[in-house]
């Protein structure tokens, strides 16, 4: 059984990042947009930004109050869809009630829409079209390869069909060529659904939901979920004492996929940057 080293993958990726900017003339930038003053929002962006610093992107961060309009709101990402040093926008959700985050998202341009959650993002995911893609299914995706399991030809199955996780992993798995079951609270016996997988992707945020007889024998197991116990403990969605002696593969929780999130936001930052580079050597 191999434990899947999200943190080392993610240094690995973060030094191929610096790698490519540093050989090229393109200075990728990142602004990141919080609205209120929650404090593990307010880490997760400072997170990101010193993330950007040491791979050399420009970060920038949009601090604003709690009682932001929606238009003040809309008004500082039209500012930053026409600033020519930003190529990603991050919107750190969640948003405060009375603003709609649909209408926020979506006013994102798509090309600078690094968490790949704007709608035309979301259409070329289900086309297979080149596009940015949401950065936790990306992560998932390169910890999956990393073991160098065939995902061609696998039946890989998905717990949890929300839109940032679920629902895109199981869409890239899918154009991995896996066959790909997505589970749900309504799904029936999910236990057995589970046992079929050759790939398990757990991302409901249910401490240790998943057990070892959910488990194929030999099956990898991606573990998205982050769980907080009542004593502080931060746990996935699988009970990884008991499942990972049955497993081929399978990530940790904390330093599985969390690590990789952050690794795919840069990626998606230089990958935005270098077709607006495209873009403007076309023009
Ligand atoms: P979410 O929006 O709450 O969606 C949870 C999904 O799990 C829903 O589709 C729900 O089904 C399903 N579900 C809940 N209980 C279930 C059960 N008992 N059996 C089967 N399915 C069940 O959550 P999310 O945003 O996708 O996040 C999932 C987990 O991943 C959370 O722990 C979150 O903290 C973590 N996460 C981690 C990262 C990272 O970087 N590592 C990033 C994002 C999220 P229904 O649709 O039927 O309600």
């Amino acid at each position: 059984m191999t434990i899947i080293d999200g943190k080392a993958l993610a240094i690995e990726t973060r030094a191929a990042i610096r790698h490519k900017i540093e050989a090229s003339h393109i200075r990728p930038g990142l602004a990141a947009v919080l609205v209120g003053n929650n404090p593990a929002s307010k880490i997760y962006v400072n997170n990101k930004r010193k993330a950007c610093d040491e791979v050399g992107i420009y970060s920038e961060a949009c601090f604003l109050p709690e009682e932001t309009s929606e238009a003040d709101l809309l008004a500082c990402i039209h500012r930053l869809n026409n600033d020519p040093k930003i190529h990603g926008i991050l919107v750190q959700l969640p948003l405060p009630k009375p603003i709609n985050e649909r209408v926020v998202l979506d006013a994102v341009a798509p090309e600078k829409d690094v968490d790949g959650f704007h709608y035309v993002n979301v259409g070329k995911l289900v086309a297979n079209e080149p596009g940015l893609r949401s950065c936790t299914p990306l992560g998932v995706i390169k910890l999956i390869q990393s073991t160098k399991v065939a995902i061609a030809g696998s039946h890989a199955v998905v717990m949890g069909r929300s839109n940032i996780v679920g629902k895109p992993t199981a869409l890239l798995l899918l154009h991995e060529h896996a066959t790909v079951t997505l589970c749900h609270s309504k799904t029936k016996d999910i236990a057995a659904v589970c046992r079929t997988a050759d790939i398990l992707v757990a991302a409901i945020g249910r401490p240790r939901f998943v057990t070892k007889e959910m488990i194929k024998e030999g099956a990898v197991v991606i573990d998205v979920g982050i769980n907080r116990l009542p004593d502080g403990k931060i746990v996935g969605d699988v009970d990884f004492e008991a499942v990972a002696p049955h497993a081929a593969a399978i990530t940790p929780v904390p330093g599985g996929v969390g690590p990789m999130t952050i690794a795919m936001l840069l990626q998606n930052t230089l990958q935005a940057a270098i077709w607006a580079d495209e873009r403007n050597g076309r023009g």
